[in-house]
């Protein structure tokens, strides 16, 4: 209660950045994409249009991968859980993150989902909210895809040392993007600056991204529940086999 005015004070602070950002963005954001999309496209003809569906596609193509093949293969071998029975499970968490492009917003009703499946709930409210913050593979699978199109667009040819760059990179800046709506392409400008593409080129792409947005959230979401629930399973596994090793006759 004695901190109430600096409380106050940084949080009307918020208040007063968040609304002059949303001015900005209202005002400039429109005519700068248009600007940036209108030189791409003069640049590059209509082909660029089929290389942005592109782009879209390969996004969504790498997520679903990942979510089906890499979490499932997981979920399979080493939390030994039907992969199906688990997004059942999960279903309302993945909508949910699908709507609201949020990670953290999620996090009450995917904490809750992975409970209902039997994650423990301390390990569900220590691994979810740590992975909602740095768990983020469906923002750096965007990240790398969206580099190596910025790249291709701008007509820059990377060498087998950038392509790695990038790789390291964009997990970092994953790990940095904060889980709310289109930080990731926030985050992206850093991925373009290690390899020197100009990171202005991010609003050729910003008109398609809410989609994109919606899947890669529900793929981080996924992610940090399908790791609560592997090391679950792992921790009653050691515990049952502690408990057989205490009640054997010496
Ligand atoms: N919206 C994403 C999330 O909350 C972050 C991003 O990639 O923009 O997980």
């Amino acid at each position: 209660s004695k901190a109430q005015i600096v409380h106050k004070f940084f949080e009307q602070t918020n208040e007063v950045l968040m609304y002059i950002i949303t001015m900005i963005m209202n005002l400039f954001a429109p005519i700068g994409t248009f600007g940036l999309v209108a030189h791409a496209f003069t640049g590059a003809g209509f082909g660029a249009i089929k290389q942005l569906g592109m782009y879209f596609f390969i996004v969504l193509l790498a997520l679903f991968i990942h979510f089906f093949v890499v979490y499932g293969s997981a979920l399979k071998l080493l939390g030994k859980t039907n992969p199906l029975a688990f997004y059942k499970g999960f279903l309302p968490a993945i909508t949910l993150g699908f709507s609201a492009s949020s990670s953290t917003a999620t996090l009450p009703v995917s904490m809750n989902c992975s409970k209902k499946m039997g994650v423990r709930p301390e390990i569900a409210s220590f691994v979810q909210p740590l992975g909602a913050t740095i768990n983020m593979d469906g923002t750096a699978i965007m990240q790398g895809v969206a580099t190596i199109f910025i790249a291709q667009i701008s007509g820059v040819d990377l060498s087998l040392m950038q392509l790695i760059t990038v790789v390291v990179i964009a997990v970092v800046a994953s790990i940095g993007t904060a889980g709310v709506p289109g930080v990731g392409l926030i985050m992206l400008a850093m991925v373009l600056n290690a390899i020197g593409l100009n990171p202005a080129a991010i609003g050729i792409i910003l008109g398609i991204d809410r989609l994109l947005d919606m899947t890669r959230t529900s793929v981080n979401i996924t992610g940090d529940a399908t790791c609560a629930l592997i090391i679950s399973k792992n921790e009653e596994k050691k515990l049952q086999r502690n408990q057989s090793g205490a009640n054997e006759p010496v």
